[in-house]
């Protein structure tokens, strides 16, 4: 793409240009492990003999994507955060427009990194979404 040689390159810029290109990563492969399902939640590992139960810490019914996304209760907190986040963008909190929605992207990302149930699986550093610590399994 275009990374002019003739910009100004000096380290603020090329941290920032870092940081984005870090997040949009971060962000892309979160966003494939969802509308994939191949992704660190218990419903995924235990298909692949990853984990021994499907089951959400919730005990209220399978760890899957939309669980996690939608349901459990033990991330209604978090779940609040992102229904703000994107009621700003005129986003809903339906599986159909968080994973289609272009102006989701970056906070259904930033949601499932701020879950933490990810960490055992993914390849995405929290940093690059500017998460910086897992309070809570
Ligand atoms: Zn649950």
């Amino acid at each position: 793409m275009d990374q002019g040689e003739d910009e100004p390159t000096n380290e603020t810029l090329g941290r920032i240009a870092n940081q984005e290109s870090d997040l949009r990563k971060a962000t892309a492969s979160i966003l494939m492990q969802l509308s994939t399902g191949r992704i660190g939640l218990s419903g995924y590992l235990n298909r692949i003999n990853r984990r021994e139960s499907a089951r959400c810490n919730c005990e209220l019914g399978n760890q899957t994507v939309n669980h996690v996304l939608l349901e459990c209760p033990l991330l209604q907190n978090k779940r609040d955060w992102m229904r703000n986040a994107l009621s700003d963008r005129g986003v809903s909190l339906r599986r159909d427009e968080l994973l289609a929605r272009p102006e989701a992207r970056t906070i259904v990302a930033e949601f499932m990194v701020r879950t933490c149930l990810l960490r055992q699986y993914q390849t995405v550093d929290p940093m690059a979404l500017g998460v910086e610590e897992c309070d809570e399994k």
